[in-house]
């Protein structure tokens, strides 16, 4: 009985020990006295597993002169002193984040919080065999660890779908050179012996959002990743609903139309057959011809970045091509927007200028169509990471598995 007690009072201080190591972790500078207000926790808990944090170089704390003035104890001010206000250590251990994508490998080392303290990139021209993938990734890793002198908690692998999750292996991605079934994260330990977890791009993106930017703001939310292809991830209650392999949000094979073509996953009318760059191109040289003044008007084929970036600069062509992309587009979401009721989606795709124009039009579409129209506010929002969130997210996929006390530091 009182080792069952003794196991039950260890697992809540374990848990209250990860749930503020989180708030510091998402907030960069927070005080006792924000946490306590955030958790509900006592002053005293808070003080002892904050001084343990500190002990074990986790965290570290500095007073804080950016709020200026106002002395009050809500604010975390006592008595006319600055707030001692609470952060990562950069003493702290780190995260090894890796996104395997068709044509290039990024490699970072980020603290728990998404504080990135190197970067390296290996771009592959031609094709690349399983064991050139691995030689890639393990030069990677050891490049940027003797670099940064950081000890590594583990290695999170953002790759490209499909992947099993669960079973550490890339299953066989379209267009990757016939690479499949690769064992990676049992390759990766072997090799590095550390820890090694994989997941899909998009839910990777979707927890890059959760963790780090936008999402955080947000318990439910659908993340739309348009890529080569299109995916999706899904934060569901605040967690990831990666699915029982961790493929969950494969948005671009839905069919929406069953008398379409057939797609290579062997389903008819996806979604990817209708709104992707190819078509785009075919729509761009069929009516060019219309708008002499675009600067889509020249007989090539254009980029993804290109064409949204020519329709942030008001680029009337652009504008229609993107408009015809996200009709497509829409069908599928107002599918998933109904039957999760979600009210939020955040989009992320690569583009050199801000503009939210593609936002504009998806909301513009979606709220024709989606259910209780009436009585929900959908929100759209840009990334806050874009083309970057997929790697920032294998640093959050690991991150959430601290976090959920999955991996104990
Ligand atoms: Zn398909």
């Amino acid at each position: 009985m009182s080792e069952k007690l003794g196991n039950n009072i260890k697992g809540i201080k374990d848990k209250n020990r990860a749930l503020i190591l989180k708030l510091i972790a998402i907030n960069k500078n927070i005080s006792r006295v924000d946490i306590s207000r955030l958790t509900g926790l006592s002053k005293m808990g808070i003080s002892n597993i904050v001084s343990e944090l500190i002990r074990e170089n986790m965290i570290e704390e500095k007073e804080s002169y950016t709020n200026g003035g106002t002395v009050s104890e809500e604010n975390g001010y006592i008595f006319g002193r600055p707030p001692i206000m609470l952060s990562i250590s950069e003493k702290s251990p780190c995260i090894c984040g890796m996104l395997i994508k068709r044509g290039l490998c990024e490699v970072i080392i980020s603290d728990i919080s998404g504080k990135i303290y190197d970067k390296v990139v290996y771009k592959y021209e031609n094709e690349i065999t399983e064991k050139e993938l691995y030689d890639i990734l393990i030069n990677a890793f050891f490049q940027i660890k003797n670099k940064t002198n950081k000890d590594i908690i583990a290695i999170g692998i953002s790759s490209i779908g499909p992947v099993n999750s669960k079973a550490g292996i890339i299953l066989n991605p379209p267009f990757f050179y016939n690479i499949e079934n690769v064992e990676i994260t049992k390759m990766m330990e072997e090799g590095t012996s550390i820890p090694t977890f994989l997941i899909n791009d998009a839910n990777a993106a979707a927890l890059a959002e959760k963790l780090y930017g936008i999402g955080n703001n947000y318990n439910n939310f659908v993340y739309l990743h348009i890529m080569n292809g299109i995916g999706a991830g899904f934060i569901l209650e605040g967690q990831l609903y990666g699915g029982e392999i961790g493929q969950s949000g494969e948005i671009g094979h839905t069919s929406i139309n069953f008398s379409g073509p057939k797609c290579i996953c062997g389903n008819t009318g996806c979604l990817e057959l209708y709104a992707n760059i190819e078509r785009m191109n075919e729509n761009i040289s069929e009516l060019r011809h219309i708008y002499s003044s675009s600067i889509l008007n020249e007989d090539r084929k254009f980029t993804w970045i290109e064409i949204i970036d020519a329709a942030n600069s008001n680029d009337y062509f652009a504008i229609h091509i993107l408009d015809d992309f996200c009709k497509y587009i829409s069908y599928a979401l107002v599918d998933v927007l109904n039957m999760l009721d979600i009210s939020c989606i955040i989009t992320g795709y690569d583009s050199n200028l801000d503009g939210d124009i593609l936002e504009k039009m998806l909301i513009r579409h979606v709220s024709s169509s989606i259910l209780y129209s009436k009585y929900r506010n959908i929100d759209i929002i840009r990334s806050k990471f874009l083309g970057d969130a997929p790697l920032i997210g294998a640093v959050a996929f690991i991150s959430d598995l601290i976090f959920n006390l999955n991996i104990k530091i």
